[in-house]
């Protein structure tokens, strides 16, 4: 995996974490976020930043966050999926969700090697576009290859909503946010999505939302 040396100004800008959860419309989300060098990794700046956004994480709640979310233009993310947030769904939503608990670990200067030409719809939502959901095309499988918060080089082939999940992280470093790639009159408030739609299956909701895809098409 490559690796640059980011420049001291990013590394400097993590004194100014936000504590809130950048939204959709600021500029930091639109930006390709820097790499890391091993060294900045272990730095205590970068330790620091991690044990942020693991709270502002769970405190949210969600199940992956990136770090232009907390204002902070560098190639990081958390991602921990609790079995606690899977009870609003049924054991069928789980089971074509291909979705299972994922312990707490950070990705680093992620990239995603190979994908599966196989996709999955499902409606996905993200803390930056707080309030709204939409069904998003997504790979059902990703190869990606990261560092670790120990800049230790790993791999991890995953399926379904881990799949998901990392996509749509390494999507925010890129600055791409899944408006860029949803199936657009999906999309919805959470209100109206717990109304009217939750329970559907997708072919059932593209059946009577008749929808286009935006711009960046639907996958990886
Ligand atoms: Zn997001």
């Amino acid at each position: 995996m490559a690796e640059s040396v980011s420049s001291g100004v990013y590394l400097e800008q993590v004194n100014q974490v936000g504590l809130q959860i950048t939204q959709i419309g600021e500029q930091v989300l639109r930006e390709s976020a820097h790499q890391l060098s091993r060294e900045e990794i272990v730095s205590a700046k970068i330790q620091e930043l991690i044990e942020h956004m693991r709270e502002t994480m769970r405190n949210a709640p969600g199940v992956g966050l990136a770090a232009p979310q907390v204002g902070i233009p560098l190639q990081v993310a958390v991602i921990e999926d609790r079995e606690e947030y899977h009870k609003k769904l049924t054991p069928g939503q789980l089971s074509e969700r291909q979705r299972q608990p994922i312990p707490f670990h950070v990705i680093v200067n992620p990239r995603i090697i190979s994908a599966d030409n196989t996709g999955l719809e499902f409606f996905e939502g993200c803390l930056s576009v707080a309030g709204y959901s939409a069904i998003v095309p997504r790979a059902r499988a990703v190869t990606v290859e990261y560092l670790d918060e120990h800049a230790e080089s790993k791999r991890v082939e995953a399926v379904g909503w881990y799949a998901r999940i990392l996509q749509h992280e390494i999507d925010h470093l890129d600055g791409v946010l899944y408006v860029d790639r949803m199936r657009t009159s999906t999309f919805t408030t959470l209100e109206n999505l717990e109304r009217f739609w939750k329970d559907l299956p997708t072919p059932d909701v593209l059946a009577k939302l008749k929808s286009g895809l935006g711009n960046r098409g639907p996958y990886v």
